[in-house]
């Protein structure tokens, strides 16, 4: 009898093992491979994450075993799932992300049908015919003895590996099977967010001009010294340095230096004495809406909960690269932003707020410009940052600040002939190995000055020369990011009771 039960666990554990390869190896592999590395070391690295992902993986698939109705539906739901996203994880390089999950939501059910091919609904057929007789092999053949020893080893498995264990929740969310549900998550998160009521400005604001274009360019981890108009012994900006109407703003000092918390900052009236005031108010875009003013966000960066109320406040969302994650490695291009940018501009409101929220010079530096710009050699050749040289990070860093010129020309080209102003202003700047630091996921100094600059088209300096004059001699000032929300509602020439003159850089 004991024998019988231990041979009946020995299958059963065997069942799961088995269905956990065909996840790792179907499955979760296709997020890794692609991925750039040094060398074995890196290889070795890269091995450890997937079993560490494949274990996690195993206490799911162990957990959804040990009942045979639980299993007979979410066995083959999981599975298609995974299925639909490892075909677009080969074909296309995507990964799921909430903006995918919203676009799915709301585009109409033609838009999506558009990338549903032949070959993708054979596989899908195939996967559910395998899934199917799999879960009848689990109905007639497996059985748990001890059923509540495996729930408890199985629950075990699944809570240390996604919440025990910090280094391990971040990449075993963004991987499949278990970011079905992390990202699922996220989005009714973030749908949560940008629904709730926020009602700060009860006051309406006024806009003095009747046509005006205004260009916010939320840059991404571009440090202020790096930049060849603020004196760095590189040509990293060589359009910009050519712009007549570029006034540089090399002291800004940012408080918050990580995205999800430096981005709510700028938008809002945050500053050091109310903080909370980036989690729960409305941003500077809901002022130029009541001015009458067209606003839209053009994203190039995954949402995120502490943003989305901003983007979503917009009259116009569009994301490009929505299936882009800090997990995918191949091109991630600010100009995937232009084409919308262009159709933006031929809105027939005279007054329009565009945002573009660039990705910049964020990490994975390789991904975020093309060929053309590696002007500086060696770059970096692996995802592991401690395997590349300081010489060849700083060589992709400043990379990709020639493309971020090059797209911010592209920009400005489109606004010359018309009355516009731009702001271009960096969350936070990037570590670039001082004291053995890299990136931006510590709090060190480097991150605290970002880069920062105002271009001008010669109408509007027609237009507004004194606030040009005082621009130019309020250059050089230490300001805090939080000169942003005022500065951009002054230059609209909005007349509003929320515009603090003592924080614009043009009173
Ligand atoms: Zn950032």
């Amino acid at each position: 009898m004991a024998k019988k039960r231990r041979l009946e666990n020995i299958h059963a554990l065997l069942f799961v093992v088995i269905n956990t390869l065909i996840y790792g190896l179907g499955f979760t592999l296709s997020e890794f491979v692609g991925s750039p590395v040094g060398g074995l070391n890196d290889i070795a690295i890269l091995c450890f994450q997937w079993s560490a992902i494949t274990v996690a993986t195993f206490g799911l698939i162990y957990l959804l075993s040990l009942n045979r109705y639980i299993f007979a539906i979410t066995f083959p739901l999981l599975t298609t799932l995974c299925t639909v996203l490892t075909y677009f994880r080969y074909t296309a390089n995507v990964t799921l992300t909430p903006m995918l999950i919203d676009l799915a939501l709301i585009n109409d059910a033609r838009t999506n049908m558009q990338v549903i091919s032949p070959q993708l609904v054979a596989i899908i057929i195939l996967t559910l015919i395998l899934s199917v007789a799999i879960v009848c092999y689990r109905w007639r053949r497996i059985s748990f003895p001890n059923v509540w020893l495996h729930a408890l080893l199985a629950i075990g498995i699944v809570y240390t590996t996604n919440y025990k264990i910090q280094a391990l929740s971040r990449p075993l969310s963004e991987r499949m099977p278990h970011s079905l549900f992390y990202n699922l998550r996220r989005y009714m998160d973030e749908r949560a967010v940008a629904t709730a009521a926020r009602d700060t400005f009860t006051v309406t604001s006024i806009a003095n001009s009747d046509s005006l274009t205004v260009v916010f360019i939320v840059g991404e981890s571009l440090r202020s010294d790096h930049l060849q108009i603020n004196g760095y012994h590189r040509s990293t900006t060589p359009n910009l340095a050519c712009e007549k109407n570029v006034v540089s703003l090399p002291n800004i000092h940012t408080v918050p230096c990580f995205t999800h918390v430096s981005v709510p900052h700028i938008f809002t009236r945050a500053d050091s004495l109310t903080p909370q005031r980036a989690f729960n108010e409305q941003s500077f875009v809901t002022i130029f809406k009541q001015a009458g003013f067209r606003t839209s966000w053009l994203a190039n960066q995954e949402s995120v909960e502490t943003y989305v109320y901003f983007m979503n406040e917009c009259d116009t969302l569009i994301y490009a690269n929505s299936g882009k994650s800090m997990y995918v490695f191949d091109e991630w291009l600010d100009e995937a932003l232009l084409p919308d940018y262009s159709n933006e501009l031929k809105n027939d409101n005279s007054k329009q707020l565009i945002i573009l929220h660039t990705i910049g010079s964020h990490w994975w530096y390789n991904s975020h410009y093309t060929k053309e710009f590696e002007h500086y050699t060696p770059t970096i050749a692996s995802r592991v940052i401690s395997s590349n040289s300081k010489e060849s990070m700083i060589n992709s860093y400043d990379n990709t600040i020639l493309y971020t010129d090059f797209f911010i020309k592209n920009v400005i080209d489109s606004l010359r002939d018309r009355k516009a102003i731009l702001f271009y202003l960096s969350d936070h700047g990037e570590c670039l190995g001082e004291d053995g630091y890299f990136t931006h996921g510590i709090d060190r100094p480097q991150l605290h000055n970002p880069a920062a600059f105002v271009w001008y088209s010669d109408s509007y300096a027609a237009e507004y020369a004194d606030n040009i004059n005082t621009l130019k001699s309020n250059s050089l000032k230490r300001y805090h990011s939080d000169y942003l929300f005022h500065s951009i509602i002054d230059a609209a020439d909005i007349s509003s009771p929320y515009m603090q003159a003592e924080y614009s850089i043009f009173k």
